[in-house]
């Protein structure tokens, strides 16, 4: 496990260093470069199931599953990143029939260029989120004071095109906040402080189906499986994390064909759902 995740994380540290450079085009064509895990999270041993004492009474009576209690019910907040795109709204549809709300990390120029979906994602009451406009490494990522602007020229095309002004909530970090063209951790905290002067929060994740990193695919599975596989893995580093954020693409369409067995197997473990605005304080990996 452990050597494999340094295969990921040298890999990861490599597609960091060749996503600082390519130019954006009107498609997102970045790799979203997930964070790596703390040396804590990856288990080093096989946890014992056994009881290490005998238990001291016997339980007189048959045990049942009690009811869940929801007071105790976890809570997941599923991502949406660097749409709204052409295949919004059948991620759209998949949310109303499940009747789970998401955070969409918006880019300001697919606002503009897909101004229906963008409406809908409002409508339907899912919250309308910051991924900056150009999500242009070489533009946001030259100084705090580019991102800031480049951020409000994201909220004006939301007031264009949406009707409602997003106002200041939770943004995104194109790449991650860890990204090597911020600086890393050592670099974001200029850029932090200065959202936080405009009210904005930052948001990272955990949970990840990687399909915005395929060279990951180390094993040559079936991209659905990968991303299954990607998803259950780091499930398993980060299943104690609160809060819980999962992130997937809209723009990646075997992702939105996935979401219906994430979503079932996260109910099934007893998760509910919500939106990035209940949180209050930075997310940073
Ligand atoms: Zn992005």
């Amino acid at each position: 496990m452990i050597k494999r995740f340094a295969a990921l994380f040298l890999a990861l540290a490599c597609f960091a260093a060749l996503g600082a450079c390519k130019p954006h085009e009107s498609i997102p064509v970045e790799v979203e470069i997930p964070t790596d895990a703390p040396a804590s999270a990856v288990p080093t041993e096989v946890p014992t199931e056994v009881p290490t004492e005998a238990p001291t009474e016997v339980p007189t009576e048959e045990p049942t599953d009690p009811p869940l209690n929801p007071s105790t019910k976890r809570r997941v907040y599923l991502t949406v990143d660097d749409g709204p795109w052409e295949h919004t709204g059948e991620l759209l549809d998949i949310l109303a029939a499940y009747g789970i709300k998401a955070t969409f990390f918006t880019i300001g120029r697919s606002i503009k260029s897909h101004p229906a979906e963008a409406k809908r994602i409002a409508e339907e009451g899912h919250l309308l989120a910051c991924h900056t406009m150009s999500h242009d490494f070489n533009i946001i990522y030259k100084s705090p004071e580019a991102f800031v602007k480049d951020v409000d020229e994201w909220r004006a095309q939301v007031i264009a095109t949406v009707g409602y002004d997003a106002g200041a909530y939770v943004y995104r970090f194109p790449g991650g906040s860890n990204n090597s063209s911020v600086g890393g951790r050592a670099g974001r905290g200029a850029y932090v402080e200065a959202m936080h002067e405009k009210g904005y929060i930052a948001m990272d994740w955990n949970l990840a189906t990687n399909d915005k990193w395929l060279a990951g695919n180390t094993e040559h599975l079936p991209v659905s499986e990968y991303f299954w596989q990607s998803y259950l893995e780091t499930y398993s580093w980060y299943k104690d994390k609160d809060p819980l954020i999962l992130i997937i693409h809209d723009t990646v369409p075997e992702s939105i064909e996935l979401l219906p067995r994430i979503l079932d197997d996260l109910i099934a473990k007893g998760f509910d759902f919500g939106t990035c605005d209940e949180l209050t304080e930075d997310y940073l990996m």
